[in-house]
């Protein structure tokens, strides 16, 4: 899953993401300094803990138009892990070691972000990959073969050099049939599927984004 605090909601794709402290209340309803924590020092004579000592302070970060949140600790790896502190550690039992007799497989598919400067996919490996508008890309165009009636798949690959890598996007589009589709050399491939009014804002992006660069569209 996306991390929020980049600035995209990993829900809705919106880009105004808000951070925020949660506040937290003491005697007189005074709200306390730093807000929320995930726990706070021990007292040393009244026992419990002490609410002007926190440790792991919490951040509350939220999409601007879906309301989608996500809450991180600051300084994760400082918050004592003790009984007094009411906190406890759990490891992953594939933590430190390869565990062969375990292999995690990704259900989920290929995730897709579309905005005014690029779009970016989340791959089943964690990895995220972005293309940007602004720099030039390569782009290249199949269709499926298994594709009848009046509309018809189109897989797009983009790639783009960035500096230690190169990133690729890639998706499948359900647009009109029409002669230029039939010209697209056949590929079968699975990959995340856009159609209706998904597909013709991502054509149109990509071909204003062509433009730009002179970039010869297929399609
Ligand atoms: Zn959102």
């Amino acid at each position: 899953m996306r991390d929020i605090r980049e600035g995209i909601c990993p829900l809705c794709a919106h880009q105004e993401i808000v951070e925020a402290v949660p506040a937290e209340f003491g005697d007189g309803n005074m709200e306390l300094q730093n807000g929320v924590a995930v726990t706070y020092a021990p007292r040393w004579i009244m026992g419990g803990r002490n609410p002007s000592h926190p440790k792991g302070l919490i951040r509350l970060w939220f999409c601007r138009s879906c309301g989608y949140s996500q809450q991180f600790v600051l300084e994760p790896g400082e918050v004592p892990i003790d009984a007094e502190h009411r906190t406890a550690l759990h490891r992953g039992r594939g933590a430190g070691q390869d565990n062969p007799d375990r292999r995690r497989l990704r259900t989920t598919h290929a995730t897709l972000y579309l905005g005014d400067a690029g779009i970016d996919q989340d791959w089943p490996n964690g990895a995220v990959h972005s293309v940007r508008w602004e720099r030039p890309f390569s782009i290249a165009m199949h269709r499926s073969p298994a594709t009848f009636g009046p509309t018809a798949d189109v897989h797009v690959q983009l790639k783009q050099s960035q500096a230690n890598a190169l990133a690729i996007v890639a998706f499948t589009l359900c647009v009109t049939d029409s002669p230029e589709v039939q010209r697209l050399a056949p590929l079968t491939t699975f990959l995340p599927r856009l159609e209706g009014e998904e597909a013709r804002l991502v054509l149109r992006l990509l071909h204003q984004a062509a433009r730009l660069h002179n970039i010869q569209m297929p399609l």
